[in-house]
């Protein structure tokens, strides 16, 4: 076994530097102490879509906000671009926050722009942060794990769940592997998820919960069965998580 330098990130957000940051999920307070810290001293700010207006309004007084977001609908900035723009900002010598939803690499590109920052030779930091599957199940009462109901998670993007593009999901495997499924990205495929969930013997009275907007005052919670699911028109307000199986709501 080789031993591994332990790597030491850069306490003190240094000009010229990358800060790579999760806002989490939407509520302000579940920031961590860095992002907080990054949003007050950084230069130039380059958020996601997903930040919330109460996490932006922390940004110190002289940052700078640029938009550099991909929803699934609205205003997109190529992935290209974003990383672009953080190299060329960094090498101005600026502090750069890149402010991403949730946690910078859960179905986020965090380490895509890492790696081109490596090879910029960008010194840069990674803060991971709340990711939007946790926060949206204990928001909604739901512990994502249980002694007495499961000893394994998975967190999938139903992203991939299309049609042109199912054949990339082993839901055979999905539907075996754990007994608590959480689905980012997938609103608009439930009924297609659901369906192919009890095709791979999933329980059709299995609760699926919808939370949408999780952590924000717009925060919305839905709760059907899985054969409801797979029957339903459902167009969940984005963004939202969809968890299959987890119960034992302590509310
Ligand atoms: N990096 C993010 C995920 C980005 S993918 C994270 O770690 O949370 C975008 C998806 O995240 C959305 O389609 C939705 O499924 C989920 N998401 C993000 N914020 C959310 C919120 N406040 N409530 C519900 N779902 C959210």
């Amino acid at each position: 076994m080789t031993n591994e330098r332990v790597w030491q990130p850069a306490a003190e957000f240094l000009s010229g530097s990358v800060w790579l940051a999760g806002a989490g999920p939407g509520d302000a307070g579940l920031l961590t102490l860095l992002a907080h810290y990054a949003l007050k001293n950084a230069d130039v700010i380059l958020h996601d879509a997903l930040i919330s207006p109460s996490i932006l309004a922390l940004a110190g007084k002289g940052a700078k906000l640029e938009y550099a977001g991909k929803p699934y609908r609205g205003k997109k900035v190529s992935q290209d671009a974003i990383i672009a723009r953080m190299i060329e900002l960094a090498r101005a010598g600026k502090k750069v926050l890149r402010l991403k939803g949730g946690d910078p690499c859960v179905f986020a590109r965090g380490g895509e722009e890492a790696e081109a920052l490596t090879q910029a030779d960008v010194p840069f930091r990674m803060i991971p942060a709340v990711t939007a599957g946790i926060a949206a199940l204990e928001y909604a009462g739901l512990p994502p794990t249980h002694r007495q109901v499961n000893h394994a998670i998975t967190f999938i993007t139903g992203h991939a769940a299309g049609e042109e593009e199912g054949n990339l999901i082993n839901w055979q495997g999905i539907a075996d592997g754990a007994p608590v499924l959480v689905f980012y990205m997938a609103g608009a495929r439930l009924a297609e998820i659901a369906a192919k969930l009890l095709a791979a013997g999933r329980q059709p009275d299995e609760p699926v919960t919808i939370i949408s907007a999780a952590t924000t005052p717009d925060q919305k919670i839905r709760s059907i069965s899985l054969a409801q699911a797979a029957a339903s028109t459902i167009q969940p307000p984005s963004p939202a998580i969809i968890a299959v199986g987890a119960h034992k709501k302590w509310q």
